[in-house]
């Protein structure tokens, strides 16, 4: 991925990315920090085209977000996002939720969505939980369901919108313990998140962003060192 001094310039003038620029490179894990309001999350909306960008570039591999010739549906299809909402459908069990796009978008026939999405709903920890509907799960189950229902699509990179704010610290662990798994298996991420255990731990890289800019990155080592 990577992202060109971008701009962004929302409708009322707020001026929420300034020159930002950022590489990541294939199975690198990135975790952005900086406060509330620094752009983090409409920087991470701007990588998978929730956001469109005043000025700039962003490539995922060959794809160009910001060629208008570039199909939207493409885009969400090579960018799975986990939210801090944990967004799922209500009148679907975890199986139907995982297994929902990969039917809808990749055309895939109900059967092999939903082999598929019982291996990937396995993998998070929830095998006796897939015919659950999200009523019946904790918050940390639902957004275990909204991790595997990112990974059906297949996405190259993995974006996480503060993914563990919403929940009760009990449930924290569990979302992060997947989160490591996954980055153990070599998928590109990208994480806002205010878990510096997660970030020491996992990422390869720490951005931290204010007022629209992306001050500085370092590796956690050097990050966290003390002085
Ligand atoms: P963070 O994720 O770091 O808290 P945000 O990306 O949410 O920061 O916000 C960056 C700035 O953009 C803030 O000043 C915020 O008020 C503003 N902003 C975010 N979303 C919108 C929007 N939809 N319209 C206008 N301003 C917005
Ligand atoms: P987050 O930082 O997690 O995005 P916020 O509370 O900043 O949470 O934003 C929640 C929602 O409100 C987002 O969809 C964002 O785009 C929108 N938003 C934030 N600031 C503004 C703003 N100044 N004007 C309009 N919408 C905004």
């Amino acid at each position: 991925m990577q992202a060109r001094n971008v701009e962004k310039v929302y409708p009322n003038g707020c001026h929420a990315l300034k020159q930002v620029s950022l590489d990541i490179n294939r199975g690198e894990v990135v975790v952005i920090i900086g406060p509330s309001g620094s752009g983090k999350s409409t920087f991470l909306r701007t990588l998978n085209q929730l956001e469109t960008i005043s000025d700039g570039t962003i490539h995922i591999d060959d794809i160009s977000l910001t060629d208008r010739k570039t199909n939207i549906n493409k885009v969400r299809e090579e960018v799975g996002m986990v939210f801090q909402s944990f967004n799922l459908f209500p009148h679907k069990t975890a199986l139907g939720n995982v297994a929902l796009s990969p039917i809808k978008v990749k055309k895939k026939t109900r059967d092999v969505a939903e082999t598929e999405g019982r291996e990937l709903l396995k993998k998070v920890g929830l095998a006796e939980r897939m015919n659950n509907y999200p009523s019946h799960l904790s918050g940390g189950q639902q957004q275990r369901v909204a991790i595997a229902r990112a990974l059906a699509m297949h996405p190259k990179i993995m974006l996480f919108d503060e993914p563990t704010s919403a929940l009760d610290p009990e449930m924290v662990g569990e979302v992060l313990d997947v989160m490591k798994s996954l980055a153990g298996d070599g998928m590109t991420m990208v994480v806002v998140t205010h878990e510096m255990g997660f970030a020491r731990e996992v990422a390869d890289r720490v951005v931290f962003m204010e007022e629209g800019e992306l001050v500085f990155e370092e590796s956690p080592d050097r990050f966290f060192e003390s002085d």
